[in-house]
């Protein structure tokens, strides 16, 4: 069932079905998401999963595909769009990047800025430079190394089985879950819990994940976009303090503004674990702290109407297949 779906997209792409039905449709736009794209992405698989990792091989085809079939778009571009200031290419893809790794500048830019493709990367300002990783890098560091049986986690205030992969993966999600709602102290406070009841030493990863200030200086003067993705990586909707909430979306972006020396009006919602991942009150006060666009994690295409403080974005995928999938029923979509 699965290689015939499969097949059935890969027909529909290859034959130009989508595309076709989609050039009598309105104007629309693609943003696609990516996180780290490394040379070879088993390594430091502890710390950085699979799951939000691009070999440097795939993304650079992805990009070649996009350069090649699409056209590529700034962020700006978009936000004009969706103010109706100015009219967007057929098949508009924009390209983001969220956390801030230095994976970015050394492997995606190279290809990006060889290709002339213009991208946006949403930093984490608290990490901007460390060499402490974030705290989802950590967690699933901890999950990876240890040799327990059981995760005696105190937030839970109950055991976690760990020796089942399902249950493993039950446990690693919990522990995201925990800390996703936390921020700055006592964020670290609940990491630094949890590898002590793994029995996993904190150590720092064996090189720097987090770019530093002037590896983005040097991505700005690319040409690329640089918008904030908070201070400390909560998912926003769940922090319960007001304060701390506004920290994360006002303070990060005044860091960016005063080290780069110009405005930053582009954020980006981070989606660690739990949803929903924005609610009415950060979406209030996203406008409030001056962000002309933000974008989620869920999926759809940009449209003319489309709340440019609650943008979509599409999955890159791994595979050929998928990738033109994903982006060909953006176009195609009513
Ligand atoms: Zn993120």
């Amino acid at each position: 069932m699965r290689g015939l779906k499969s097949f059935v997209k890969r027909a529909l792409v290859k034959t130009g079905s989508l595309e076709l039905a989609a050039r009598f449709r309105v104007p629309r736009a693609a943003i696609l998401m990516y996180h780290s794209v490394r040379a070879d992405p088993k390594l430091g698989a502890d710390w950085i999963g699979p799951g939000i990792t691009h070999s440097t091989r795939v993304f650079a085809h992805q990009m070649e595909l996009v350069g090649r079939r699409f056209s590529p778009v700034t962020l700006d571009h978009i936000l004009l769009f969706l103010i109706a200031q100015k009219q967007l290419p057929r098949r508009a893809v924009a390209i983001t990047f969220d956390d801030g790794y230095l994976d970015n500048l050394e492997e995606a830019a190279t290809v990006l800025n060889r290709l002339g493709i213009p991208a946006a990367f949403y930093l984490t300002t608290g990490l901007i430079g460390q060499a402490d990783a974030p705290w989802f890098c950590r967690v699933r560091h901890a999950f990876m190394k240890t040799k327990r049986n059981e995760w005696p986690s105190s937030g839970h205030q109950r055991n976690w089985e760990l020796v089942a992969p399902a249950s493993r993966d039950a446990a690693l999600s919990a522990a995201y879950d925990l800390c996703s709602r936390l921020t700055k102290k006592d964020q670290q406070q609940a990491v630094y819990a949890i590898e002590l009841e793994l029995g996993v030493e904190p150590v720092l990863p064996e090189s720097r994940l987090m770019m530093n200030w002037d590896e983005i200086r040097t991505l700005r003067r690319s040409g690329h976009i640089v918008g904030s993705h908070t201070l400390t990586h909560p998912n926003t909707a769940h922090v319960s303090q007001e304060d701390a909430l506004r920290a994360e979306i006002f303070e990060s972006k005044r860091q960016l503004e005063s080290y780069l020396r110009e405005p930053v009006v582009h954020f980006s919602y981070p989606h660690p674990a739990l949803r929903p991942q924005w609610n009415a009150k950060t979406l209030a006060m996203t406008r409030e702290a001056g962000y002309a666009t933000a974008v989620t994690t869920n999926p759809g295409p940009i449209r003319a109407h489309s709340n440019p403080l609650l943008l979509t974005r599409i999955n890159a995928g791994s595979t050929e297949d998928e990738f033109l999938w994903n982006l060909e029923r953006t176009f195609a979509e009513t």
